[in-house]
């Protein structure tokens, strides 16, 4: 069976046993289409992350099923998971989560490694990243001589580096000021419409606006879509 979601979440609920326990989400569902742009808003505590982290394979459902990309995830070992989370997935963060002793370039050029292509190839690959967020100039510095909109530039080409089929983003402006806010949110509306799919968690309903869908969790419910 041929599917073009790259995300299917079929009742997906995943509880953390406590005591107390929580039922973080609850009976989930939700499609993401190859080329959307979908935005997840609720309040604080209501499952935002820990959808996320379901879609990053970084956590699993305790209860209810997962296809990246058209494969079924839930009974794949870990060592399976972590090589289709680097050829599938890029991630970009709030706090960025670059290595502060390495150059923007050698940041950029880390995904790479895993996929086993020779240096030369790799750090090609890295610039071009970099010319596309707009940072050619920026190659040879460390992380911590950028502002944060440069930073977070980094972080979105160390996440499309590897040419991923869904990039998932958790409050990826949480940090920064509402210009630099707009410049990066232009910078994911061009991979968008080069392509990309994007799922992206805020709490800035300027940015959840931006996406071409919105759904929203409350208590751990996808309550509504738009
Ligand atoms: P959001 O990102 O929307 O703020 P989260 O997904 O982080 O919410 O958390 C949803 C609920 O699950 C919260 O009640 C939180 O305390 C709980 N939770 C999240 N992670 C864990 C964990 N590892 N262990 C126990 N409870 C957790
Ligand atoms: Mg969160």
């Amino acid at each position: 069976m041929t599917s073009a979601a790259v995300v299917e979440l079929r009742d997906v609920t995943r509880s953390f046993p406590g005591p107390p326990e929580v039922q973080a989400l609850k009976a989930a569902s939700l499609r993401v289409e190859s080329g959307d742009y979908v935005s997840i808003v609720g309040p604080s505590g209501s499952g935002k992350s820990t959808m996320l982290n379901v879609l990053g394979l970084l956590d699993r459902p305790t209860v209810g099923e997962y296809l990246l990309d058209g494969v079924s995830t839930g009974a794949m070992h870990d060592d399976a998971r972590t090589a289709l989370r680097a050829s599938v997935l890029g991630f970009v963060f709030q706090a960025f989560h670059l290595l502060p002793r390495r150059t923007v370039l050698e940041n950029v050029m880390l995904p790479l490694l895993y996929n086993g292509a020779p240096r030369a190839e790799r750090e090609a690959r890295a610039r071009a990243a970099l010319h596309r967020v707009g940072l050619d100039h920026r190659v040879d510095f460390r992380p911590d001589l950028l502002s944060g909109g440069e930073r977070q530039r980094v972080a979105v080409a160390r996440a499309v580096v590897t040419r991923p089929r869904l990039l998932l983003a958790d409050e990826p402006t949480g940090n920064l000021d509402r210009a630099t806010t707009t410049d990066i949110m232009e910078l994911f509306e061009e991979l968008n419409d080069d392509g990309l799919t994007v799922v992206l968690i805020t709490h800035d309903q300027r940015v959840a606006d931006r996406a071409r869908r919105t759904i929203r969790i409350a208590d751990g419910r996808v309550e509504e879509i738009s």
